[in-house]
């Protein structure tokens, strides 16, 4: 049990285990793929609390390895602060989280899903070039992946269904990619979000 303060400023206790091995813990499995990772309901106010803290996934029969940092440590993984042993993974936030195990989940391959993200960004951005945007894969329905578009509008979110096809075509392109993206997808932290980071942040 890890201890939480609650906006009252009582203590609430959450069960937060050390490694959740997703092959053996599959209640893990459902918390997580709704969205509910980590949860905590205070005894004295009854207010829900979400803490967000570092967590150790793994999910050997799909050959996963995750350290899910904070949303906090964003910017300290991007400047390549946070170092990992291969074959782990560095996954940042909850919400990041909830989308790889859904993309594992649903037997689909989180590379040609980050492919996929790419043109849709390239997409959004020119229709709402000021938006801070953030695609995230939500789920598979009759036969199409569905995204998730945070960020279009205050409080909005946008929908987007692609065929499987176009599914395809991205695991087809990952043998083409040119270096840079080569080696974003196969290090330690494998989101296209890093690209419009580095383009803003680049001295
Ligand atoms: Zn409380």
């Amino acid at each position: 049990m890890s201890s939480f303060t609650c906006p009252c400023e009582m203590s609430v206790e959450i069960d937060v285990p050390d490694l959740i091995d997703l092959d053996t813990m599959s209640v893990w499995l459902d918390r997580i793929s709704s969205g509910d990772v980590i949860t905590g309901k205070c005894g004295s106010c009854g207010s829900v609390i979400q803490p967000e803290v570092a967590l150790r996934i793994k999910w050997p029969s799909k050959q996963v390895d995750l350290l899910v940092l904070p949303e906090l440590e964003r910017i300290s993984v991007y400047r390549g602060k946070c170092k990992v042993e291969n074959p782990t993974e560095i996954v940042i936030g909850y919400p990041e989280l909830i989308e790889r195990i859904r993309i594992l989940r649903d037997g689909l391959d989180p590379q040609a899903c980050e492919i996929m993200k790419l043109y849709i960004y390239a997409q959004a951005e020119t229709q709402v070039p000021e938006a801070q945007l953030v695609v995230l894969y939500h789920a598979l329905h009759d036969g199409h992946l569905e995204f998730r578009i945070l960020g279009m509008k205050a409080g909005q979110t946008g929908i987007l269904r692609l065929p499987l096809s176009s599914y395809e075509r991205a695991q087809k392109q990952k043998k083409n990619l040119d270096k840079r993206l080569k080696e974003l997808l196969s290090g330690s932290y494998r989101s296209v979000r890093t690209i419009g980071f580095m383009e803003d942040y680049q001295d």
